[in-house]
């Protein structure tokens, strides 16, 4: 991406034990807590293995804060002291993606040897999301034993579940709801994408995203009866012919744009250093060029995806089986990214309207866009003030999750879910990392990450008196 480094203040924290937190993070590793949506499948024995074996490692947290477990996930509270602070959350999940079979050989070093080589940390789950997991751990452990207290509650929260169907996550925060528990932040995977302004009119500064909320998900069916028949006498059209139309129609007229709160405030973050136009301009009165702005987004692969919901037609099936006979029933998908203000219902309304008569439209299976958090919350600043100390060079903005992970069930807990791993490469080896083969962290990385982890604790959890002057 760049050779000047975008890590700095590595030196902070120089008592902190990083060759025990390399161990304890290759130890996670070896751990095959292989996620799988058939109950019977799960990983349970490897999740209990690897609970004990985080029992074992961590004697401050051990002996100072409460450890549940719900189902086979993981809910550690460090009390604080002080009960009129709303409580903060850090969360990862415990399980993992499979290897894809075929591919073991491709390993260099085992997906679950936790091998230390090159100055990276290799194995599946080293970037999605043990990193995480025991990086937040590693961060009480050692505000604990410097004989930190905290006056703010903390829960550390670890679902069992979150590759496939987050059950883990939804009976944690059934449990805090019933309890009546109210949280000022909560702090998930997620975003992290570094990359040039230039797309906003700002070359030359660096941004990375810090995830607000998450994109809805659909699959729609577009479904059209027919007998087929001879080619030879299409007067009716064929299905394919009228799918084909209700695709093209859905595709040209989507929901409308919208610029969202995220995409105001990441404007106005970025407005002094914009300096190209047409977007100089524009951000002098947002009001006024909303729609100029919203065309000029439009128009980018990099930001297109931030103001709308995205269509992509994805299957079509099953088509004729010879080129002179009509095709009978036939059926396509589409698969939506939904963005705020849409809804699954207000879509299905949308797509309805436009599909030509005989077309049937319906879903697979839908979810709305989650709830927004707000950027003025006392949580986003934190960690955006934080995150500046450790990497200043980058400018945080407010943005979206593409992806869905177990925080937007957070979200009736708590109006700040921030969704961001604080572990930046140097190097773009996430395309191959997460969820790919020879998944592995670069160990300056993973540092770096837990000094963010450690000072967020701290300001926002640590009592004053125990702050680092
Ligand atoms: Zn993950």
């Amino acid at each position: 991406m760049t050779n000047q480094s975008l890590f700095i203040h590595e030196d902070d924290y120089p008592t902190f034990p990083a060759d025990a937190a390399v161990e304890h993070l290759r130890g996670a590793l070896r751990f095959p807590t292989v996620s799988s949506l058939d109950p019977d499948a799960m990983p349970y024995e490897a999740l209990c293995a690897m609970q004990a074996y985080l029992r074992e490692s961590y004697p401050c947290l051990r002996e100072k804060a409460h450890w549940e477990t719900i189902g086979h996930s993981l809910l550690i509270t460090v009390p604080g002291t002080d009960p009129t602070l709303r409580p903060g959350l850090f969360m990862a999940h415990q399980d993992v993606v499979p290897v894809v079979p075929g591919t073991e050989a491709n390993w260099i070093h085992g997906p679950f040897s936790g091998d230390l080589s090159d100055g990276y940390i290799w194995g599946r789950g080293s970037m999605d999301i043990k990193e995480m997991l025991i990086g937040i751990l590693e961060s009480a452990e050692y505000l604990l034993s410097e004989g930190k207290t905290f006056a703010r509650t903390l829960y550390l929260a670890f679902g069992e579940d979150e590759e496939t169907c987050s059950r883990g996550a939804r009976a944690i925060v059934q449990k805090l709801h019933a309890e009546g528990v109210e949280l000022e932040f909560v702090l998930d995977e997620g975003a992290g994408e570094v990359m040039d302004a230039a797309d906003y009119g700002a070359p030359g500064h660096l941004i990375c995203t810090v995830g607000m909320y998450e994109k809805g998900y659909a699959d729609m069916r577009l479904f059209v009866h027919s007998q087929g028949g001879h080619a030879s006498n299409p007067f009716h059209g064929t299905s394919l012919g009228l799918l084909s139309q209700a695709i093209a129609r859905i595709v040209d007229d989507p929901p409308k744009a919208h610029l969202s709160e995220a995409v105001r405030r990441t404007l106005t973050l970025l407005s002094d250093r914009i300096t190209t136009e047409p977007m100089r301009t524009y951000v002098t009165d947002m009001a006024r060029y909303e729609a100029d702005i919203l065309s000029y987004m439009q128009k980018r692969e990099s930001l297109y995806h931030q103001i709308r919901t995205t269509v992509a037609p994805t299957m079509i099936t099953p088509g004729s089986p010879a080129g002179n006979v009509m095709p009978q029933d036939m059926e396509a998908v589409i698969n939506f990214r939904l963005s705020p203000p849409d809804t699954p219902e207000s879509l299905l309304r949308h797509c309805r309207e436009r599909v030509p008569e005989g077309v049937e439209a319906d879903y697979v299976q839908s979810i709305g866009p989650s709830v927004p958090s707000d950027p003025d919350a006392y949580g986003f600043r934190m960690l955006t003030e934080t995150l500046s100390h450790y990497f200043d060079r980058l400018l945080f903005i407010p943005s979206q999750n593409r992806g869905a992970t177990d925080a937007r069930w957070y979200e009736e807990l708590c109006r700040c879910v921030m969704r961001f791993g604080p572990f930046l490469e140097e190097e773009e080896i996430s395309a191959e990392g997460i969820h790919g083969t020879n998944e592995r962290i670069f160990v300056r990385a993973y540092l770096q990450g837990i000094r963010v982890l450690i000072r967020m604790m701290e300001t926002t959890s640590v009592a004053e008196r125990d702050k680092k002057a």
